[in-house]
Order: C-alpha cells, then sequence, then structure tokens
C-alpha cells in the first residue's frame, strides 16, 4: 500500500474565478467532509481523482483556513488529521497519503536495489572488506545486508577472498 504514491491537489477558490478550471472536472455539489475528501484523494474509488477544487462559497473563511493547514500539514497522517478536524477519533495512520508515504520512506530508506548499490559504491572505495565492516557502515538489520551481500554473490558482482572478505568482481 504504502508503494501508492497518491496525490491531493486542493485548490481554493478566492477573488479570481477558476471556472475554466472547474469545468473540466465532475462538479460534487456536497457538503466539505473527511470523508469526502479522503474517498476523492484515494486511488480505485469511484470519485477519486488527484485534485479538487472548493469553491469559496461553499465554505466559511475558516473551513478554508483549515483546508489551508490541511494542505500545508507535513507531519500527521491526512486521514488522522481530517478525521480530528471533524471531531473523530482515529489513531491509526492510513499508510497511503503522501505524508505516511513520506514516514514509511525515512523508515525503511533502501529497497535491495538502493542497498546493492551502496554496498557496490563503499567496495569500489576500498580493496575489500569483511561483511562484518559493511555491516557496521550501515545503520540497518544485519540481516538485511547479509541478504543484499548474497544476492550479489549469486549475481556474480562481489566475491569471497582468501581471506573471508568481500571484493568487487573487476569487469577487465
Ligand atoms: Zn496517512
Amino acid at each position: 500500500m504504502a508503494k501508492r504514491r497518491i496525490g491531493a491537489l486542493i485548490t481554493i477558490e478566492q477573488e479570481t474565478g477558476i471556472d475554466d478550471y472547474a469545468e473540466t472536472g465532475t462538479p460534487i455539489d456536497g457538503v466539505l467532509t473527511s470523508q469526502l475528501l479522503t474517498n476523492i484523494f484515494t486511488p480505485n474509488t469511484p470519485l477519486h481523482d488527484g485534485a479538487v477544487i472548493i469553491k469559496q462559497n461553499k465554505i466559511k473563511s475558516e473551513k478554508i483556513d483549515a483546508v489551508v493547514k490541511y494542505v500545508r500539514n507535513k507531519s500527521i497522517c491526512r486521514s488522522c488529521y481530517l478525521l480530528a478536524y471533524f471531531g473523530e477519533k482515529n489513531n491509526k495512520n492510513c499508510g497511503i497519503c503522501d505524508v505516511c508515504i513520506k514516514v514509511n520512506k525515512k523508515s525503511r530508506p533502501y529497497g535491495h536495489e538502493q542497498l546493492s548499490q551502496n554496498i557496490l559504491t563503499l567496495l569500489s572505495s576500498h580493496d575489500s572488506l569483511s561483511s562484518k565492516e559493511i555491516i557496521s557502515h550501515f545503520n540497518l538489520d544485519s540481516s538485511v545486508i547479509l541478504s543484499t551481500l548474497q544476492l550479489l554473490l549469486d549475481s556474480n558482482k562481489i566475491t569471497i577472498t582468501s581471506q573471508n572478505k568481500l571484493e568487487i568482481i573487476s569487469n577487465e
């Protein structure tokens, strides 16, 4: 789920009319609720879209402020934020909004491919390194690094030396 990128663009009509843009969209003459916004921004739902335009006459100015705060918020799950605003309790992060995706990326910065690349870069600046030395270079679970090293060995990108160290197999 976290791999799905979900955009959420909210435009609020102000002095300048945006009817030109609004004409291309689907009009929803609805009350602005958390469920409605969440539904629009969730893929594979009937109303899904990447953007909404909110017409001034549908909301009071304090609501506009709230929506602006919602858009500027970068640290709280969008779904939680909306539910809290509308007075509903929800402590579970949705895992699919842009905020959740960013948080997940930070806590899991490496895919196998990225890690492989980083290990190869590390090895290229040394003659050879033991697996322990490689593990100490990354702030990651050793099992993740060992499985990536195994992949690199299997694909003949690196090899084990007679001193039981790892080195890059050069193409020359
Ligand atoms: Zn979220």
